[in-house]
């Protein structure tokens, strides 16, 4: 339904979030971190200018389209394969878009440019927030998200702290804490990363690593019991959804080659998560994968003997 829109994705499945449609509102791969782990490769525009990369209307509009033609969805998520805050214009667009679809909306961020006010204001608005914070002090978060020069971890932890003050009680803060093999994986960042988090008063803690291949070869999963071993340091004990399966939306009787082509270029997935995400089925949407492979129109890389695809 969505495969003609530039900027809104999905409805995929999540199974924190139910139907989740997606809005995309920052050109590929516009970042204020370059993280060693990100399924979307190297950040190829590191910057911390804020504009508007597109219009809002330009964006509203084809959430309107989508909603007039019957869309159906649980909640609108603004993400992608950059970071939404860098866009100008975003009270606008979360305005709009509960306007447009009386949809909740939530932000899945990376929270560094919550020092300044206006974001903060902005993401005020979002129903549910997921920042994201992987690392305790400077030193391992120059080393593991690799950010824009002119920002200091400092700022960045005191953004996180002034919008999660300000938000207590208007909605949820989700916060995902990403691990990664002999970067943050240590007793000593895990327990500042426990602390921090509870100073913070999130609602949840999740703690994620690189199943799906990470924007660095070298670097790989922490296995499932460590990842529990690790959760538990936090209080209470964080969620590990590294590994998640959700059922499916809705199982589909056909695949379909433009929505499958529309979703791999939003983000890299494997055959398990094509599934269990649009509800194809296996044995066709396996056969149309390789076509496509074949065709040059889709390209696959290997982590961990699994198989993931990309446009
Ligand atoms: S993981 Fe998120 S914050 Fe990190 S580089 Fe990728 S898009 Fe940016």
């Amino acid at each position: 339904m969505t495969n003609k829109y530039k900027h809104i994705f999905g409805p995929v499945a999540s199974r924190r979030l139910g139907r989740s449609l997606g809005i995309d509102l920052i050109p590929f791969k516009t970042c204020t971190l370059d993280c060693v782990y990100c399924e979307c490769g190297r950040t190829t525009n590191k910057t911390l200018e804020r504009k508007d990369y597109f219009s809002p209307e330009e964006v509203l509009g084809e959430l309107k389209d989508w909603y007039d033609k019957g869309g159906e969805a649980d909640i609108v998520t603004l993400a992608g394969s950059g970071e939404p805050t860098l866009y100008k214009s975003l009270k606008k667009i979360i305005e709009g878009a509960k306007e447009i679809t009386k949809l909740p909306v939530c932000l899945i961020t990376n929270a560094t440019l919550f020092y300044i006010e206006e974001v903060r204001e902005a993401a005020l608005l979002a129903d549910v927030v997921m920042p994201s914070l992987d690392a305790a002090d400077e030193k391992t978060f120059k080393k593991l998200n690799r950010p824009d020069p002119d920002l200091p971890f400092a700022d960045y932890l005191d953004g996180l702290k002034a919008f999660c003050e300000a938000y207590r009680g208007k909605g949820r803060v989700d916060l995902e804490v990403f691990l990664v093999p002999g970067i943050n994986d240590n007793e000593d960042q895990v327990t500042a990363l426990s602390l921090l988090s509870r100073s913070l008063k999130v609602n949840c803690v999740q703690l994620n690593t690189a199943v799906r291949p990470p924007a660095e070869k070298d670097v790989l999963p922490i296995p499932r019991e460590d990842m529990e071993k690790w959760a538990r340091y936090f209080i209470p004990k964080a969620e590990v959804i590294a590994s998640y399966h959700s059922a499916p939306l809705k199982e589909k009787k056909e695949v379909n080659e433009e929505e499958l082509l529309e979703t791999l270029s939003h983000r890299i997935m494997s055959l398990e998560d094509l599934v269990e995400a649009k509800g194809y089925p296996k044995t066709e949407t396996e056969a149309l994968l390789k076509t496509l492979l074949q065709k040059g129109s889709i390209h696959s890389r290997t982590q961990d003997g699994k198989e993931f695809f990309y446009v």
